[in-house]
């Protein structure tokens, strides 16, 4: 068969051994939405759900082999982009969105682990930011990585998160998707950010627990339904509903929190 025709999301990330978070999460996730997955493996990680102990960093050029062997493989109607690990993967990783700038791509801007282990180098960070942020049709930080990225303190309200996420979108993504999953109070809102229009608030109630990988699962949902060629608020707002979901089942099983 020369080309697979069924639509496919491209996950780029990093293995978690644990398979709370990173390409085992991904392909789980768009595989419940319908869709299938090939992959660009760019960092092994050796982790449990409570610590990362070593990570091995994939040689650029293997990460961008990767990424054109399945574009040429299959149909692949979006892109999902996680873990990095350093500057230089990311580099190889923008020059393959720029040899395909139809095909849209989430970007989960992981920065550090659950447990605090560093997965991306400090010094990428600009690289991120100049190189593979504009490439991007979306990208999904959560408050920490938004004021990491913009280099402020973590943001103490809605409003302070707005000016740090205008700031971010200057810098080149088309829509930012700031989360406020970790923040405090009943509900839990994330707010969409794009040049052209007033931010779209995704107001849900918060759950009381926690599981892991929830980041990589909703850049996975919304690169999915983005896939199937929803558009963007539309994508986000399923993708919302899909984490929500998936928590919602966790905590009934494991009260309390779950991996
Ligand atoms: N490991 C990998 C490979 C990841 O991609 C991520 C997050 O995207 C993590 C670990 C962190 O996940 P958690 O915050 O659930 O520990």
């Amino acid at each position: 068969m020369a080309l697979n025709r069924d639509p496919h999301v491209l996950v780029v990330g990093g293995s978690d051994s644990s398979g709370g978070a990173g390409i085992a999460r991904d392909i789980e996730t768009i595989s419940s939405i319908g869709l299938r997955s090939c992959v660009a493996v760019t960092a092994v990680t050796v982790q449990t759900h409570q610590s990362v102990t070593a990570v091995h960093h994939i040689q650029p050029s293997l990460v961008a082999d990767q990424m054109r062997a399945a574009l040429r493989a299959n149909r692949v109607s979006a892109i999902k982009i996680g873990m990095l690990s350093t500057g230089r993967v990311i580099a190889a990783v923008a020059t393959v969105l720029h040899e395909n700038p139809r095909i849209p791509a989430v970007l989960d801007p992981v920065l550090a682990s659950s447990s605090g282990r560093q997965l991306l180098e400090p010094g990428a960070i600009g690289v991120l930011k100049r190189d593979l942020m504009p490439l991007c049709r979306l990208v999904t930080p959560n408050l920490v990585e938004l004021a990491v990225l913009t280099g402020s303190d973590l943001a103490l309200d809605d409003d302070d998160a707005l000016r740090q996420g205008r700031r971010l979108l200057a810098d080149g993504p088309q829509a930012l998707l700031i989360k406020g999953g970790h923040a405090e109070g009943p509900r839990s809102t994330d707010m969409l950010l794009s040049r052209d229009r007033e931010p779209v608030r995704f107001d849900m109630p918060r759950l009381a627990g926690s599981m892991r990988g929830t980041g990589c699962m909703l850049a996975s949902a919304i690169a999915a339904h983005l896939a199937g060629s929803k558009p963007l608020e539309d994508s986000v707002c399923e993708g919302k509903r899909f984490v929500f979901e998936k928590l919602l089942r966790c905590i009934e099983r494991e009260p309390g929190s779950g991996a």
